[in-house]
């Protein structure tokens, strides 16, 4: 059936379009350090990282993370708490366990080399289709468009789609990138998508007068370039935990937490969430004795931390606490450990926070004594 003029003249438009994007993407991208390279393990790992995650924030830790972890066996060999210490700070600790998961499914069954179908590698933990489709084409060229945040603001303004990302607007989306994929190189393509909706195509005050598609975009000729994608509302919980820091004179008590649930096999000091109508110290009381079964004597507030996890906004109010008696640890969950050794467990952000004060006050302490001072 001969091709109808309008879908003919779409087709030249994509093409024309898809141009416009590499041709940018080519002179503007950023120089980071997994753009310097094809290997999938390494794609893989900061593909992940990078979800939920800032390009900055990330950047060190990818650094860190192959000087400890160089190549897929290695990670499966070491032990999840190395894994869990390596991301400390990053987040979202279910993709390290995931990582490390699938690390070792990898070597099982694949002979330590990432796998390069979808069906295998969407069989992985904590490989979902944007994983699977970046990995592809970035490491392996296939033809494999994605779809993440920043590429449905481009595609969604572009082609002047109204409404709040879901399923819908993602098929929609990925029918017409898929027109727009040159035939060889896609994973460069993902990337110069990607980093339109970074750095010009930004949810808040898009740079559109320097946007290499404006001549394209629909959002624009509109004026709805603010309104799509419909924001989602986002709600946060507030919370606030108390801590007991708690020594021996020569070692501090802490608890490993359950392996299932939130900040799973993460290590925490003994305490928890202040209830309704409780004021701090009511509340460390309350959970040392619940926890530890002993009674608090004295308690100063050392610090108080800030930070933020998935749905949660804690501030985290540490308190060095004398206890009446010394605890009694029946469960293995608790460990006494000398600093040098705190160091090296896996904490979740506020709690690692505390744990850097500690070390703070003990070099602190340490150089006074030396000066004489
Ligand atoms: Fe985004 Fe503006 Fe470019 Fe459209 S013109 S793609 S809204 S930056």
């Amino acid at each position: 059936m001969p091709k109808t003029a309008g879908a003919v003249g779409r087709k030249n438009a994509d093409r024309s379009l898809g141009r416009e994007i590499q041709r940018w993407y080519k002179a503007h991208h950023r120089k980071l350090p997994w753009r310097e390279t094809k290997d999938p393990y390494r794609i893989w790992v900061s593909e992940v990282m990078l979800q939920q995650t800032t390009v900055p924030a990330v950047v060190p830790y990818y650094a860190r993370w192959f000087e400890l972890f160089p190549n897929i066996r290695a990670l499966a060999r070491s032990s999840l708490q190395q894994v869990l210490k390596a991301w400390e700070g990053l987040g979202y600790y279910q993709r390290a366990r995931n990582i490390h998961r699938a690390a070792r499914i990898i070597c099982r069954k694949h002979g330590c080399s990432v796998p390069d179908e979808y069906e295998d590698l969407i069989a992985l933990p904590g490989v979902g289709p944007y994983i699977a489709a970046a990995v592809l084409s970035i490491a392996y060229g296939k033809s494999y468009p994605v779809l993440d945040a920043n590429v449905r603001r481009v595609g969604m303004r572009l082609y002047g789609i109204l409404g709040k990302v879901n399923y819908r607007t993602d098929d929609i989306l990925l029918e017409r990138i898929r027109g727009l994929f040159p035939a060889r190189n896609g994973g460069d393509f993902n990337q110069a998508l990607m980093e339109l909706g970074a750095l010009v195509c930004r949810s808040h005050n898009p740079s559109c007068l320097l946007c290499p598609v404006r001549g394209f975009c629909r959002a624009y000729k509109r004026g709805e370039q603010e309104v799509i994608p419909a924001p989602r509302k986002r709600s946060y919980h507030r919370i606030e935990t108390v801590i007991g820091i708690i020594t021996d004179g020569r070692r501090y008590l802490v608890q490993k937490r359950p392996p299932d649930g939130l900040l799973a096999d993460l290590w925490e000091f003994p305490g928890g969430k202040r209830e309704k109508g409780e004021t701090l110290r009511e509340a460390l009381h309350r959970e040392l004795k619940e926890e530890l079964d002993v009674e608090v004597g004295e308690a100063k507030l050392l610090l108080r931390v800030r930070h933020a996890y998935t749905r949660f906004q804690v501030s985290l109010f540490a308190f060095e606490c004398e206890l009446e008696s010394v605890p009694k640890l029946t469960s293995p969950v608790h460990r006494w450990v000398s600093l040098r050794a705190l160091k090296r467990l896996p904490f979740p952000s506020g709690s690692a926070k505390v744990v850097r004060f500690l070390e703070d006050r003990s070099s602190r302490k340490e150089q006074h004594r030396s000066t004489g001072s």
